[in-house]
């Protein structure tokens, strides 16, 4: 087991990315604090991934876009576990829309949901895995930090700004062991795809199903990528294995993005 003793935080884990995250580090022994905005769902996931792995999972109710939430959470992980091995930022998807649908606080709300969210939690959470002596952060961003997304200009200027942060921690925080590195899924089929699938077929006039088959043509690998192999590179970036990595930003995205 790769995270065995391991502390591991991953925000925004009810469903989708952050969930198949959480229950890939409890499968490798890692304790867990989970986190999103609805008590239920959180509980359901904290005990869905209990009974699958029999790791430990403390879970709280938080909307990682206030700053009081992100206070009250940093608080319950201090209070909890003390120290803390991993993090990992993530959070929803801010609403599709063109430049001149979207007005200032449609901006805010991405600002505070995509960044501000990464910026209040890694600042209480890097003391933490200082007592430890180092540690590992994962942003979960979007390959649209290569390839910028047509309709997706909210998600397209945040994951920028947190692949700019995300690359400048990784040169405070190496003299502390601690690394740093972007993840950036390309389409990953969860609730959010199969969302953007049903918006692109009302736009268009067909149905999601046909979205889905135009988004994977354009995959070199023809397919979406599942929650499981995405888990597989947090699990690579979280682990020993990437004892020599930081500061990069590693897209999961089947050869989709047309770039270096
Ligand atoms: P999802 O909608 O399936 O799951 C989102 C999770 O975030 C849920 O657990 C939800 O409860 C939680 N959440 C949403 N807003 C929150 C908030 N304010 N506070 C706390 N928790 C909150 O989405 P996903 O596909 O798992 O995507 C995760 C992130 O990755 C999103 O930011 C998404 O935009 C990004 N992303 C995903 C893909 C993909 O292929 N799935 C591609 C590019 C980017």
């Amino acid at each position: 087991m790769k995270l065995q003793g391991k502390t591991a935080v991953v925000t925004a884990a009810s469903r989708g990315l952050g969930k198949g995250i959480a229950l890939r580090f409890a499968r490798e022994g890692a304790r867990l604090f989970i986190a999103s905005r609805s008590e239920e769902a959180i509980r359901r996931a904290a005990e869905d991934i209990r009974e699958q792995t029999g790791a430990e999972v403390a879970c709280l109710a938080a909307d990682i876009s206030r700053r009081e939430d992100a206070d009250r959470l940093l608080a319950a992980i201090r209070q909890k576990y003390g120290a803390v091995d991993i993090l990992v930022n993530n959070a929803g998807g801010p609403p599709a829309g063109l430049f001149l649908e979207l007005d200032d606080e449609a901006w805010r709300q991405a600002f505070e949901l995509n960044l501000m969210s990464v910026v209040r939690m890694t600042r209480g959470i890097v003391p933490l895995m200082k007592e430890r002596g180092g540690g590992r952060i994962v942003n979960i961003i979007s390959y649209s930090i290569k390839q910028p997304i047509p309709g997706l200009i909210l998600s397209n200027a945040m994951r920028a700004a947190v692949a700019g942060l995300t690359k400048t921690l990784s040169m405070e925080l190496a003299p502390y062991g601690i690394l740093v590195n972007g993840l950036a899924p390309g389409r990953i089929l969860t609730d959010r795809i199969r969302e953007l699938d049903r918006i692109t077929a009302a736009k268009r006039g067909i149905t999601p199903e046909e979205a889905a088959v135009e988004a994977e043509s354009g995959i070199p690998m023809g397919r979406s990528g599942t929650v499981e192999e995405f888990a597989g590179a947090a699990l690579f970036l979280a682990s020993g294995d990437a004892s020599y990595v930081t500061g990069q930003m590693l897209i999961v995205d089947g050869g989709l993005t047309k770039t270096y």
